[in-house]
């Protein structure tokens, strides 16, 4: 299927490995010129060089934190966008009752605070050409909690009652904002919260995998490429009318009917 958004430019935040690695990949695909970000510029630079590479498009890439002011003002200076996806490391799994407040602010600055400047900062633009496309990558704890990820849980739930309200008031105007939900997938970040299952439990990575991947009626873990190419549809002419949803990509590992 042709997206039909050749051409077009998108800043893809977190995109050196994992979930934006993915979106970043299927928008190039698609013929889409990219900004990437990540915080350790040798990855990232690999990264964008082998996306130039395989798919011809052009990618500028842009080292730093995207938490911080000054991270966020370094990939925005490349604007101006019509494509947003917005990521960020997620928050350590722990306890209820040993997070701080420090802890919360951080939490709620990389995981909500952030994505919302972002979109702040790109939503005039794409109001005032008519057209944009805002996805961002949340996660399946905003259905369903994940309990030692309390930090995610109500970071998260913060950004998706501001999307659900703001997405309303830019569809007008030709702008979609729509919330990618991943469930549990092969990356660097679910390598870290199956070692701490190791840790916690004193089996082995091997056991700590089976076990969560039999937690998915999939059967296994999801992959970049699968949640890349629904990001890319998302930010695609067909789906226009896609405004203000919470998308599970899954596995159906929540059991709900909606
Ligand atoms: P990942 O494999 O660890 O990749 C994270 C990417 O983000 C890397 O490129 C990393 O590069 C970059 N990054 C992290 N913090 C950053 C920051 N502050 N500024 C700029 N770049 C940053 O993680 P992932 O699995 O793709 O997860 C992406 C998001 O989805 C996270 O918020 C995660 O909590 C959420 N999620 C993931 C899963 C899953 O199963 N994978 C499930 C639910 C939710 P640098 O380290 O070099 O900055």
């Amino acid at each position: 299927m042709d997206l039909g958004i050749r051409g077009k430019r998108a800043l893809v935040c977190a995109s050196s490995k994992g979930l934006g690695r993915g979106c970043a990949e299927a928008l190039a695909e698609a013929g889409v010129d990219l900004v990437m970000n990540a915080r350790g510029a040798e990855a990232l630079e690999a990264a964008a060089e082998e996306i130039r590479e395989r798919h011809q498009v052009s990618v500028v890439a842009v080292a730093g934190d995207i938490t911080s002011d000054a991270g966020r003002a370094a990939v925005l200076a490349h604007g101006p966008f019509d494509i947003l996806v917005t990521n960020a490391g997620g928050p350590p799994p722990g306890m209820w009752s040993d997070w701080t407040r420090e802890d919360f602010i951080k939490a709620l600055d990389a995981n909500m605070l952030t994505p919302i400047a972002l979109m702040q900062a790109v939503l005039p633009g794409m109001m005032a050409q008519g057209w944009g496309r805002v996805v961002n990558i949340t996660s399946v704890s905003v259905k369903a909690p994940v309990s030692v990820l309390g930090l995610s849980n109500s970071a998260r739930a913060g950004l998706t009652g501001f999307v659900a309200g703001t997405s309303r008031q830019v569809a007008g105007k030709g702008v979609t904002i729509n919330n990618l939900l991943p469930g549990i997938h092969a990356t660097d970040r679910a390598v870290a919260l199956d070692m701490a299952v190791v840790k916690a439990r004193g089996i082995s990575m091997e056991e700590a995998i089976a076990e969560r991947a039999a937690t998915i009626p999939a059967g296994r873990y999801g992959t970049p490429a699968e949640f890349g190419a629904a990001c890319a549809f998302l930010c695609s002419q067909h789906a226009g009318f896609i405004v203000g949803q919470n998308i599970l990509l899954d596995g159906g590992a929540t059991n709900t009917t909606l």
